[in-house]
């Protein structure tokens, strides 16, 4: 899981990223959801959440020089509808400022939808709803409605394809979120620090491995910490909820 290039939170520097990217293209072979795993090697999903502008900037160029693909998770409501400014404009802002009094819609902080199109049609990125308004699908008064199904039907429309999978913002859901994303997508992931089978996940939930801010290229594939992601996993099939985070 990873969520900006070049920015100053949750975000990796690009060389940072185009190191980890090929160190991990070497070692595992790049699915999205759905595809069917290696034999050989262990297989890595690559997901990137909120698509943020810098993904198309800096994150796409790489996905069709090493021809790899990836999911990217959309929050319907902040995708932007057209802009003019530069590239630099609209990498501007820091992670918390792009929210501060909805600064993303001067600065076109999230892709636009001709963008997000452009990257669906290429083949190489997979939609993924990432809710419509990126609130905690969890707290009262949340339309889940709106977040869940509305999102879906947006995205299917705007990209012209199915939307499978949901990412959960901020890993959030209890059990009625949980049904009724159950009803309408086949892949659900959060954040949880462990790895899975395939693509059914831990009791239907697809856990991510946090890979923003890497020390180096290869220090979440390190021995004592894929070892960490595994015991998590057993620990979550086996009795879930005592290591969730
Ligand atoms: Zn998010």
């Amino acid at each position: 899981m990873y969520h900006h290039i070049n920015c100053d939170r949750f975000s990796n520097s690009q060389e940072m990223f185009e190191q980890h990217l090929r160190y991990a293209i070497e070692r595992f072979a790049v699915v999205v959801p759905g595809e069917k795993l290696s034999k050989e090697k262990d297989s890595l999903c690559l997901t990137f959440d909120d698509a943020y502008y810098d993904f198309y900037h800096y994150v796409f160029p790489l996905l069709k020089k090493y021809q790899i693909k990836a999911l990217l998770a959309v929050p319907t409501a902040l995708i932007c509808d057209s802009t003019d400014l530069d590239p630099d404009q609209r990498m501007s802002l820091g992670h918390k400022e792009i929210y501060q009094s909805k600064n993303y819609q001067n600065y076109a902080s999230f892709c636009t939808w001709k963008e997000l199109r452009e990257m669906s049609d290429s083949g190489l990125v997979v939609m993924a709803s990432h809710s419509h308004t990126h609130k905690d699908l969890t707290l009262p008064g949340i339309d889940l409605e709106k977040e869940i199904v509305n999102s879906k039907e947006i995205l299917e429309a705007r990209m012209d394809t199915k939307i499978e999978s949901f990412i959960l913002p901020f890993g959030r859901y209890n059990h009625d979120v949980f049904t009724r994303l159950q009803k309408h997508y086949r892949y659900i992931f959060k954040v949880g620090q462990g790895v899975n089978q395939d693509f059914s996940g831990i009791r239907g939930l697809i856990y991510r491995i946090d890979g923003d801010n890497l020390q180096d290229e290869r220090s979440i594939f390190s021995f004592g910490s894929m070892l960490g992601y595994r015991i998590k996993s057993i620990a979550k099939t086996v009795h879930d909820g005592i290591l969730d985070s």
